[in-house]
């Protein structure tokens, strides 16, 4: 059993009676104070786990003759001559003689104490890192001690620091808190990991490395020690996520159970209405979402599908659903011309079907004028508006839902944790009273979530996938071209265009300058319409154009009147229109693997052969960088969302692929999603044993390894 002392007030859950050093905030904290809560350190335990990144080797002195380049050496030996100097910056040259050989030491922001301690004569250790070989050695600022200081006998422990916070002043933080952090054993012994040690021996062991311990075993993350770390990082998160489950199991939702197969059904009569039938994928994602939908409990739910999979349906049948059963559905998406699109292929399906019971489609948004606004915001209140569209301005104070049962969240990672959650507030407006109520929520993502991706970081949501696209594509050609191949590029695209097809040409984000990057696509656009003729209409969107122009220029587009559309990165998301079949991408080395991914999926939405042409410059080093070459080699090896999301996580690592959702959530700080599979399975299966049998320690490891944070993951 794990000892369990003072259960009534458990140790690692209150706030500081601190390492000594940190204070509440607001107190009177030092400067050191606020650096080391800036790391997240503020109680014994945050000190603990804030394990070394890696470890120096100062337990033995070492020959100048012998560094190579690079190396990084401690040795000792006596300033033999030593000057200020102004080389572009001022600086401070010294040399120092092992008694092997000599280096230059050089100092940028010196004190006039180091001046004295670095003059002629004086004996010194210093450590640091050796440049150049036999035409002379320099050290950029080294560590410099008295020669003849006692040698550690351990390797000592780095630590992740910011400025302001010195080496050994967080060290010294760090040995505090870990002598008084409770570290008593919370797992019972079935439920602890298997070859790992006990917490207590394993941070021990990695904070003090003990002198016979060999750097290779301190850096081998599969040592026990480690092993213990990252099962109890993972075990926490799984908690943390399971918590969050049950604690929206615990809520209701308007139960949502109308029989769809009735053919007077709104869902009957959708499918009967449609061009096409469902791909199976779809039919799937619809089955599960509507036994989610007739459950007490809030659906929680990911519809992941590639671009062009066809969730808009999938979304459409759910709402379809919800309004069957008595009920209004809420769909929001992240721009307005992804809220316009869906809005004008919801409307056209649902709304001819919907006014024979006296019902239609709102929509809403930010840009609107002020009466049409408060005409849909009306409808909205008096439950008229069955399926409400747009922006975040469709949770604003100012709508007020008559009976909201159903969320829908399209490109979900693209809204903040905040926003979801206003969402889901807005049906508590309709509940009865003394009967508080939360919608089905549905979040839709263009980019799939790789598997240990979503056992982690979205342990608590549901998912269906659409893993099959509507019949009648044809795979897009993917062509990487260099730039100084763009005129060639514009003459194949003029025998596109004789054909009656209709293509995209998109211009990047250079210099994050929302300027340069509006005149760059103008600049294109006149360009292009001078090259093409008066044959060929181009036409310009960019997110500054006021929402009318964009949506006349979108409706051009769609009607096929404008056959160049030049475009900034706003078509990014959802934009659908089926005749487009070329896509051209300017400065494709800028843009993220997701979203040339997403960028391309704009294509090969109909039936003619599609194609996307990524043009790149190589800069002044004529060369691509190497992340840059990684994502242009993806793009073009795979069309496939989920080796393409594979992929952009192995290059951009969790924390920016997460986005939004994470921000400032957790992350994982230890254990690694693509070595670390196995600990993963671990620590879900034993996440609710321990829940259920041993709900205290499961909320004591939680607390301790997340403390206050763990509340961003319930969002
Ligand atoms: P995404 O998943 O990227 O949001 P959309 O919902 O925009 O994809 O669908 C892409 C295109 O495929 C749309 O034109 C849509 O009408 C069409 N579509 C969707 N489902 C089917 C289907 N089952 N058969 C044929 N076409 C479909
Ligand atoms: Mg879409």
């Amino acid at each position: 059993m794990p000892a369990r002392k003072k259960a009534d007030k458990p140790a690692d859950a209150a706030p500081p009676p601190s390492a000594g050093v940190a204070a509440p905030p607001g107190s009177g904290e030092n400067a050191t104070q606020r650096a080391l809560r800036k790391l997240g350190l503020v109680r014994d335990i945050d000190f603990a786990l804030h394990l070394p990144m890696r470890y120096e080797d100062e337990t033995r002195l070492q020959q100048l003759a012998h560094a190579r380049d690079g190396d990084t050496v401690q040795v000792e030996g006596v300033i033999v001559d030593s000057e200020v100097v102004y080389r572009a910056r001022r600086q401070l040259i010294a040399t120092l003689d092992d008694g092997s050989d000599t280096v230059q030491l050089r100092f940028f922001n010196f004190y006039p104490s180091q001046q004295k301690q670095l003059a002629p004569g004086a004996r010194l250790r210093v450590r640091g890192e050796v440049r150049g070989g036999f035409v002379g050695r320099t050290m950029m600022q080294p560590v410099v001690k008295a020669a003849g200081t006692p040698l550690p006998l351990a390797l000592t422990p780095v630590y992740s620091t910011i400025a302001g916070l010195p080496q050994p002043v967080l060290r010294r933080a760090v040995q505090a808190g870990l002598a008084r952090a409770p570290l008593d054993e919370l797992l019972p012994e079935a439920l602890r990991p298997h070859g790992a040690w006990g917490l207590r021996e394993a941070l021990r062991f990695l904070h003090h490395p003990a002198p016979d311990v060999a750097m290779a075993a301190l850096e081998d993350r599969s040592h026990p020690a480690w092993l213990r770390v990252k099962a109890d990082e993972l075990l926490s998160q799984q908690l943390s996520q399971l918590q969050a489950r049950r604690a929206r199991e615990a809520q209701r939702a308007p139960v949502l159970q109308a029989d769809a197969t009735q053919p007077q059904s709104l869902h009957a009569r959708l499918l009967a209405a449609l061009p096409f039938a469902p791909t199976g994928a779809q039919a799937r994602a619809d089955q599960e979402i509507a036994a989610d939908l007739a459950r007490v409990r809030p659906m929680h739910r990911l519809l992941q599908g590639d671009v062009g999979s066809g969730k808009t349906l999938v979304a459409a049948l759910a709402a379809a659903r919800c309004i069957d059963a008595g009920f209004q559905c809420a769909l929001m998406a992240p721009t307005e011309i992804l809220a316009a699109q869906h809005f004008g292929k919801l409307v056209g399906w649902l709304d001819p079907l919907l006014a024979a019971q006296g019902l239609r489609v709102a929509w809403l948004t930010g840009s609107q004028k002020k009466k049409e606004r408060e005409a849909m915001t009306a409808a909205v209140e008096s439950g008229e508006a069955a399926l409400v569209i747009g922006t975040h301005a469709v949770i604003s104070d100012k709508v007020r839902f008559a009976r909201l049962a159903l969320a829908i969240v399209d490109e979900q990672h693209r809204f903040g944790v905040a926003q979801r959650l206003a969402l889901r507030g807005k049906a508590g407006e309709a509940a009865q009273p003394g009967q508080a109520l939360e919608p089905h929520l549905l979040m839709m993502s263009a980019t799939p979530i790789p598997r240990t991706l979503a056992m982690s970081y979205y342990a608590d949501l549901d998912v269906s996938t659409l893993d099959e696209l509507p019949p009648g594509r044809t795979p897009i050609v993917t062509k990487l071209v260099a730039e100084h191949r763009r005129d060639e590029v514009i003459d194949r695209i003029q025998g596109q265009l004789a054909q009656g097809r209709q293509m995209y040409w998109v211009c990047p984000l250079i210099e994050e300058s929302e300027a340069v990057d509006l005149r760059n696509a103008t600049a294109t656009r006149d360009e292009l319409a001078d090259a093409l003729g008066d044959a060929v209409r181009v036409g310009l969107l960019h997110s500054r154009m006021p929402t009318a122009e964009k949506q006349a220029v979108m409706a051009d587009f769609s009607a096929g009147t404008l056959h160049v559309l030049v475009s900034t990165t706003v078509i990014e998301v959802g934009v659908d229109v089926p005749n487009a079949s070329l896509m051209v991408i300017e400065h494709a080395e800028r843009f993220g693997l997701s979203q040339l991914h997403q960028l391309r999926g704009r294509v090969g939405r109909g039936a003619a052969a599609s194609a996307c042409v990524l043009l790149y410059a190589t800069g002044d080093s004529g060369r691509v960088g190497e992340a840059a070459r990684a994502r242009l080699t993806a793009m073009v090896e795979t069309a496939d969302g989920f080796e393409i999301a594979r992929r952009d996580l192995e290059i951009r690592g969790p924390g920016e692929f997460l986005g939004a959702r994470q921000s400032g959530a957790p992350l994982l700080r230890f254990a690694d999603l693509s070595t670390d599979a196995r600990l993963l399975e671990w620590a879900r299966d034993v996440a609710p044993q321990l829940l259920d049998r041993h709900p205290q320690a499961a909320q004591r490891q939680v607390d301790r390894w997340l403390g206050t944070r763990a509340e961003y993951l319930k969002a």
